[in-house]
């Protein structure tokens, strides 16, 4: 009879199992009928008192004067149940139920205890007790054991605890697998499952586009089938080394198709039903853009390299031009030491002959026939020839060493014009019959130059005008005033000079025409002499000319400042 509730497992429930194996381990080691007092030795094994976390207690009845039952002695209880009661063991063992928890909860357990206890039919309730001083639910269990009653008693808090925490899992992994559904169909990447037979069982819309089929005609049909151009690849390898050895793996695969193909990344993962879950992410847009990256990098590297040959090139020539230059400028400065040499040697002697034809001349040798006064005339005009020849290379070595020296002062360029009209002389504008005026020049036309130098110019701008103007032309001397400076402008009618010269012809020794032929003396030294000169009083010289027309060279010097505002 003892064990008879054993034989009503319906009655206790799944998860009380470590209760229930206490309880018929308690039922078979209780003591049976006539020894009530047995002593707690003989009860649950101590694995199961230790670790059970439901009190667990016997209890013998206590019979009335009339046999009736009316309470029940505590036999034995383990140390859950005395914790729960909140009492020690020795505290609890031979103590009435009534007199161990309060009445109220007492009387209420007692009523089942009774009832099972004359029945035998073990009973499960959720009564109200209060364990450990607290108020609380608690789980009864109840079988009769001989004359005993075994109880299993458990904190309903606790263990409704333990229900819902096991409720929020399920709900939570229900979610968690319900969220991963949704991650799978919604993610760019195609998702396909295989069964252990290669037949789609789930795919993603990417998974159905990539396919090129509806996702619904997909499912259930085998991979290969649908993929066949993967049977021969690596990727195909991977789906099947996933189905058939359960290992996991992942490669990089070009599939053919229109234009460039396309690159695809497979990852496969065995699933626990022997299928394999496999993971496909379109590559394309990525391979293509490391493929131009590499090709841009390697272009840019050459094109660097050919930059780096450029400039290393680029460095040569400028080194041999510099080098060209310094030899250059290493020449002109040995021609123009030679020059200012030279003329200077050549004075000497040049003044020498002036002196000593002059001496003849003026008869203190003895008497001079007219033909060789004449002779002596050509002597002098020569020599002064000569030594204008001589002092103009002077004067260009002079000025390309900036060795000139500049003596300013306020001009009046009235005089000055007027002085180089003179110093023209009458003769050759006679012989040729030209006019020469001199416009504008009031007094008020002051500049602020060297007034030799001013003369020197002049005198070569209106030499010029004389030698290269045919018989017959006019030549004006204007001045202007223009802003702070003073312009002087010299204008011929003369043969002009040709567009591809009038850049030239400033620059030294350049003439228009220096052949055999040339009708003009001259060594085509005055117009750079006379741009030097202006240049370093502060002005310039510039020129305007038609062939046939005329020339104009205009020389542009500071104005005086007492000048300044009057003009
Ligand atoms: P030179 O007169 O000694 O030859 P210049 O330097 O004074 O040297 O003049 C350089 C050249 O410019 C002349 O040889 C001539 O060809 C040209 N030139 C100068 N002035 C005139 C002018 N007024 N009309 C035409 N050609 C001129």
């Amino acid at each position: 009879m003892g064990a008879g509730w054993l034989a009503e497992p319906a009655r206790v429930r799944d998860n009380s199992r470590s209760t229930d194996h206490a309880l018929r381990t308690a039922a078979r080691d209780a003591p049976t009928g006539a020894d009530p007092h047995a002593g707690p030795t003989a009860l649950p094994h101590v694995a199961v008192r230790e670790t059970s976390h439901a009190g667990l207690a016997i209890h013998e009845r206590v019979h009335g004067p009339n046999g009736e039952i009316i309470d029940f002695e505590y036999r034995y209880v383990n140390e859950a149940g005395a914790r729960l009661l909140g009492r020690a063991v020795v505290d609890i063992i031979g103590q009435r139920v009534t007199a161990v928890e309060p009445r109220a909860v007492a009387q209420d357990k007692l009523a089942t205890y009774i009832r099972v206890a004359e029945t035998g039919t073990p009973e499960e309730h959720d009564v109200h007790s209060e364990l450990d001083g607290h108020a609380t639910a608690v789980h009864l269990s109840v079988a009769r054991v001989g004359t005993a009653v075994a109880v299993s008693f458990s904190d309903m808090t606790w263990r409704r605890r333990a229900e819902l925490a096991t409720a929020a899992d399920n709900a939570k992994s229900e979610r968690a697998a319900g969220q991963a559904a949704r991650i799978l169909e919604r993610m760019s990447d195609a998702h396909v499952t295989l069964d252990r037979e290669f037949c789609i069982l789930s795919l993603n819309d990417a998974a159905a586009r990539l396919f090129g089929q509806p996702l619904a005609q997909l499912v259930g049909q085998r991979f290969f089938d649908t993929a066949l151009i993967l049977l021969d690849s690596d990727a195909g390898r991977l789906v099947q080394e996933g189905v058939v050895n359960g290992v996991e793996g992942r490669c990089a695969q070009h599939v053919a198709g229109t234009g460039e193909g396309q690159h695809l990344e497979f990852e496969a993962y065995p699933t626990d039903d022997g299928g394999v879950s496999i993971f496909c992410r379109d590559v394309t847009a990525r391979v293509t853009a490391d493929a131009f990256q590499r090709e841009f990098t390697a272009r840019l590297g050459s094109w660097n390299q050919q930059l780096q040959a450029n400039v290393a090139e680029r460095e040569q020539l400028l080194a041999a031009a510099e080098h060209a230059r310094a030899e250059a400028e290493e020449a002109n400065r040995a021609k123009t030491e030679f020059l200012a040499v030279m003329s200077h040697e050549l004075r000497t002697p040049l003044s020498a002959i002036g002196g000593y034809a002059e001496l003849l001349a003026l008869g203190v040798r003895g008497p001079v026939t007219d033909t060789q006064r004449e002779d002596l005339g050509r002597i002098q005009r020569s020599q002064r020839h000569l030594l204008g020849l001589i002092n103009a290379v002077l004067d260009h070595a002079r000025l390309s060493t900036a060795a000139m020296k500049y003596e300013v002062a306020d001009v009046s360029v009235r005089d000055a014009a007027i002085t180089a009209t003179a110093l023209l002389g009458p003769h050759q504008l006679h012989t040729k019959r030209l006019s020469l005026d001199v416009l504008d020049c009031g007094e008020v036309v002051v500049a602020r130059a060297d007034p030799e130098k001013l003369q020197q110019i002049l005198v070569n701008l209106l030499t010029n005008a004389v030698k290269f103007t045919n018989p017959g032309g006019a030549i004006t001397l204007r001045c202007a005033i223009e802003g702070n400076q003073v312009a002087i402008v010299v204008s011929d009618t003369g043969i002009g000079i040709p567009e591809q010269h009038l850049r030239r012809i400033f620059e030294p020794f350049v003439q228009v025409d220096s052949g055999p032929v040339r009708a003009q003396d001259g060594v085509g030294l005055g117009l750079a002499i006379s741009r030097d000169l202006a240049r370093g009083m502060g002005g310039d010289v510039t020129a305007h000319s038609e062939v046939g027309v005329g020339s104009t060279f205009t020389l542009r010097l500071p104005q005086a400042q007492a000048a300044t505002g009057t003009a």
